[in-house]
């Protein structure tokens, strides 16, 4: 992992504070907007190589988890970084509010349909963390059976890592106020009204005790082999720029090879 983007990770048994961080910084590229959004079209092609070697040599699996406040971005990071990749091979599973048949489970067995299998990438639009953000913040468990589902998380994610599984996951991180413009400009655009939901301006009351849910799932949960990355998010472009370099630098690190055909193709004869 490049030094750069060591910065936003979130190094095992470090307790993070969200306090001290800046959502609105740019530090990794000084170039400006423009440079960057050329930057990122030629590491999503080379995201986009990369993908389609991972789906030929049906080896690894990688699961990238995206969280963040309503309005963060996910949506948007999701079509940027992975625009041009092929859609044979790539899923998006979105969390929603459980619903009867899911809550009469355990919270990881709606989850674990949808991890990838070999070949394929995964991203998840809000996630498991779930379970330890928002029920908390509203008080559906208390604490300590948020502290337990957390070492539960843990483990999920060590034995889908036994199992071929790499896992990023990527906290995107604005503040109260780009929330406060983000939720005014789809108010005022009518394309966009879709998006909003009755309980997004509710739940600004709430931003305290997110970031005190985050802050905590995220010091629990953060571990080698399935780190988290706090990427400052008010930005669109920085955020997209941070994102693309962890999924190339990932991909990178699974030193993907092509598979060689089974057989001897220069024998091939095509009439
Ligand atoms: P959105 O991502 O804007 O489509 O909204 C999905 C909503 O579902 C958010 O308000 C989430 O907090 C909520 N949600 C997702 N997972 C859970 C869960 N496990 N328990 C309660 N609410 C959830
Ligand atoms: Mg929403």
């Amino acid at each position: 992992m490049d030094s750069e983007l060591k910065k936003y990770l979130v190094k095992s048994g470090n307790k993070l504070k969200l306090a001290k961080f800046d959502p609105s910084e740019t530090s990794c590229f000084k170039d400006g907007k423009k440079a960057a959004l050329k930057k990122i079209a030629k590491m999503n092609s080379e995201i986009e190589e990369l993908q389609e070697a991972m789906y030929a040599e049906r080896k690894h699996g990688l699961l990238v988890v995206l969280q963040g406040m309503d309005t963060a971005g996910k949506d948007g990071t999701i079509r940027h970084v992975f625009d041009g990749v092929n859609p044979q091979g790539v899923k998006v599973a979105s969390f929603k509010k459980p619903t009867p048949i899911e809550l009469d489970h355990d919270f990881l067995w709606r989850v674990h349909p949808h991890v990838p299998g070999k070949g394929e990438i995964c991203i998840f639009n809000r996630s498991h963390y779930e379970d330890v953000l928002v029920v908390r913040v509203h008080k559906l468990v208390s604490k300590e059976v948020c502290k337990k589902r957390c070492e539960h998380i843990v483990n999920f994610e060590r034995m889908l890592s036994d199992s071929g599984v790499t896992i990023v996951k990527i906290f995107l991180c604005i503040d109260k106020d780009e929330q406060k413009k983000r939720l005014l400009s789809r108010k005022e655009d009518v394309a966009k009204q879709w998006k909003l939901s009755e309980s997004d301006v509710p739940e600004r009351a709430f931003w305290d005790s997110y970031i005190e849910a985050y802050e905590d799932a995220i010091t629990r949960t953060s571990t080698e082999n399935a780190p988290w990355f706090v990427i400052p998010s008010n930005h669109k472009w920085y955020r997209n720029y941070l994102v693309s370099r962890i999924i190339h630098e990932t991909l990178l690190s699974l030193k993907i090879r092509t598979p060689k055909p089974s057989f001897d193709v220069s024998k091939l004869e095509i009439e």
